[in-house]
Formats: C-alpha cells, structure tokens, sequence
C-alpha cells in the first residue's frame, strides 16, 4: 500500500473531526471520491476547499468509508512507516515494564496506537493477531512479516473470527499465520498467576487482558482476605485466581459455560490444589443471582464482569436495563460493608451513564454505596485523547452501606 490510487473530498463542515485526530470518516462525510479506489487501497483525503487533510485507507463496503493512518503531508505509508508505527506501540509496552511478571498483553490497540484495525496481543513466545478492516487484512502478508522481524515470535496465529469484520465486508477467519502452532497447555503469566490459554479457540485472543490491573486491584488481601467471593462471568477464572491469591476463604464462580468454567478451576487448583470448597455453577448468570436472593445467600464481595451487551446504538436501550438488573441484584445479595466490582464494556455505553445506572440499581435496592475506585482498562490498552471511543471498559468498586 504504498501507492495512493484515488482521493477522497469531504463536505463542507465534516472536516473538522479530521483535523481534531479523529481517525474515521464516515460515508456520510464525504462529498466525491476520485479514481474509483478499490477496498483497502490508500487515498488523500481533501477538505470542502481542496486542501490536503489526510492518507487514509479507504473500504467502499463499510460506513466507516475511510481510516485515517497520517496527517503528515511529508509521510509516505510504505513498509518503513507501518515498521515505525508497530515501534511505536511497542515501545509503550517496554515502558509499562509487564515482563516478566505477566506475559500476556495487548501490544497493538488498533486505533489507539494509530494503527487502525489492527490488534496484536502477545501470549509468551506468540503472537496473536486480529485484522478488523479491509485495510489491515489487505497488508497483512507485510504485518506478519514485520511482526517476525521486530519481535521473531514462536509462531503468529490469527483470530480475526469477530462480527466486525462483516461491517468491512469480510470474512471471518482464523488459523496459523506464521511459524510454530501454539501447544494447547501454553501457559502465560499475568503478575506470576499462570493461566492456561487456547489461543486458537479461547474468547477474544485467550484472555481478558483489558482486566488486568482492575484483577490485582481486587486480588489484595485487604479485599478480599477471608471473605466470600462471587464471581459472576468468571471466564477461565481471571478474578477467581487473584482473589483465591489474595486469601478469599470461598469463591462461587459463575459462568454458562461447562467447559470454560473447567478450565477456570484448573487455572485455580494449578497453584492452589488444596481449594475444594470453591464452587463452579454453570448458569445464567441472571438466574443464578436471582436463586441466591430467593434463597436468601449472601457475599462479601461481588464481582459482574459481563460480556458486551450494547453492539450498536439500537442496543444501548436494553444494555442499561440489563446492566441495572444485574446490580441490583447483585446489591441485594451483598453482606453490609461489602464491595461490589462492577463493570460494563460496551463503548456505547459511557462511564457516565453507566454510574447512572449503577446509582438506579442502588436505589431501587433499597441500599447506599461509595464507589472507592474508579475502574478502567489496563495501561497496555490506551485511550487515544483524539479517539475517545477507545475508552470502552468501565467500572467501580463500590463499599456497600
Ligand atoms: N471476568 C473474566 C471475563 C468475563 S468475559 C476475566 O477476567 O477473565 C464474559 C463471560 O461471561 C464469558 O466467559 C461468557 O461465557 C460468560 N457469559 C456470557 N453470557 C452469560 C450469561 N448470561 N450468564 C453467565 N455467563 C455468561
């Protein structure tokens, strides 16, 4: 993609997120576009008045119409800048100092590392890649072979089976890219915890990394030392390692799926053999809270870490009633003085109405809360200031009254 073969004009007005860093242009932005530029192909992007804004990729198939990759007039996007780019992304990650306690993070965040649509996270010795757009999955033969080169991986493996791609006009596909397969027991470390991954069938690319930091937030002894844990969409037990690390004396993980709820209790008896009494329910996680209230059980803390529930604007409506019945009920089963973690990772969803929603929850079970911290994606995820959709996980610890 070193070639621009067309242009792209915006109309009068739409220029300005453009300028302000924002990296996409939507279809309904644009004015003209000149020499029939085919998907994935890079274009100029001109203002109303003809001048130069931006090279972007273009896809004709998604409403994102274009991504912006440099507001330089001096860049060329050849091999050498997406070579600087991944440098670039790499270098935050070196400054975070993870290694060697935790070998498993996100080294590329797509939009947020400048690099659009492209995510690579690192799992040990491999690598894991997810083309989001047309643009990236047109020059992925030359990111394999930059990623080879910057970082020489055991082996490149590719879990671009995600509904986005279909906005872009894509299959969705996933396999080996490159060198060695990964060994199904690959272990990875996250703050010396060891986790057994799937790279090539886990969720996401294995892990949630993005929960990092907010995980050995709520691992501390002074949490949860002694206490009764509920671990709501446990996963392959990320929270219930941290915790059972921090001393919990009983941790009840839920998640509807047998398998993945298997693999967290092995992820938890690998390093502490000894915890029988934990609990592995497999059910709806709406359900399940619901017997415990019937039933009158009860917790010290509560963790809801549920998947996305708003993927498109039409969605955020009953995302946030969903989102309220789980704290609400999750605030009904809290022992006084208990701490509820909460999150919510759907980007449509803001911070800001999230804590709404949490406040209704609050109130309509009849109880008070202080949130103690205010809770983010981990630092290896950034935000970039000019993209503020990259902001998408949000959260709080909250001591109940
Ligand atoms: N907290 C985890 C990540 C949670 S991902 C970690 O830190 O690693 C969300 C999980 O919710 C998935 O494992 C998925 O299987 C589970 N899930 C999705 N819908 C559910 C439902 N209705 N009830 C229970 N679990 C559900």
């Amino acid at each position: 993609m070193t070639a621009v073969s067309g242009a792209i004009h915006l109309k009068s007005g739409r220029e300005k997120p453009v300028e302000n860093g924002h990296p996409w242009i939507f279809s309904g932005a644009v004015r003209r576009v000149e020499n029939d530029p085919g998907p994935g192909d890079l274009v100029d992007v001109y203002a109303n008045d003809e001048s130069w804004l931006a090279l972007a990729y273009f896809n004709p198939h998604s409403q994102i119409r274009a991504r912006v990759l440099s507001r330089d007039p001096d860049d060329t996007v050849d091999e050498a800048w997406w070579r600087n780019r991944l440098r670039q992304a790499i270098s935050l990650r070196q400054m975070l100092e993870l290694e060697p306690e935790t070998t498993a993070y996100r080294l590329v965040n797509a939009e947020a590392d400048r690099v659009p649509g492209l995510v690579v996270d690192r799992y040990e010795d491999y690598l894991v890649v997810q083309a989001l757009t047309m643009g990236i999955e047109r020059q992925k033969p030359m990111l394999v072979r930059l990623l080879n080169e910057l970082l020489n991986p055991a082996g490149i493996v590719e879990r671009s089976d995600v509904d986005v791609r279909k906005k872009e006009g894509l299959e969705q596909t996933s396999g080996l890219l490159s060198g060695q397969g990964p060994p199904a027991d690959l272990l990875v470390l996250e703050n010396n915890l060891a986790f057994n991954v799937d790279l090539l069938h886990g969720h996401k690319t294995g892990l949630y990394l993005d929960q990092r930091e907010n995980r050995a937030l709520l691992g501390q002894k002074r949490f949860v030392e002694h206490k009764e844990v509920l671990n709501v969409f446990s996963y392959t037990g990320g929270f219930a390692l941290y915790v059972a690390a921090g001393g919990a004396q009983h941790i009840v993980n839920v998640d509807s799926s047998t398998e993945i709820l298997q693999q967290a209790r092995e992820n938890v008896q690998r390093r502490f053999a000894e915890r029988e009494q934990d609990e592995y329910v497999a059910a709806d996680a709406f359900q399940q809270l619901r017997h415990y209230r019937d039933t009158g059980r009860q917790f010290d803390v509560v963790i809801l870490d549920p998947p996305k529930f708003a993927h498109s604007k039409r969605d955020v409506h009953s995302a946030t009633r969903g989102y309220k019945d789980l704290n609400w009920l999750a605030f009904r089963l809290l022992r006084p003085g208990g701490l509820l973690a909460t999150f919510s990772c759907s980007g449509l969803v803001s911070a800001d109405l999230f804590q709404k929603v949490v406040f209704s929850a609050v109130i309509d079970a009849g109880r008070d809360a202080q949130i103690i911290h205010y809770l983010s994606q981990a630092a290896d995820h950034p935000v970039l200031l000019t993209f503020p959709e990259s902001a998408y996980l949000k959260g709080f610890l909250l001591r109940v009254l």
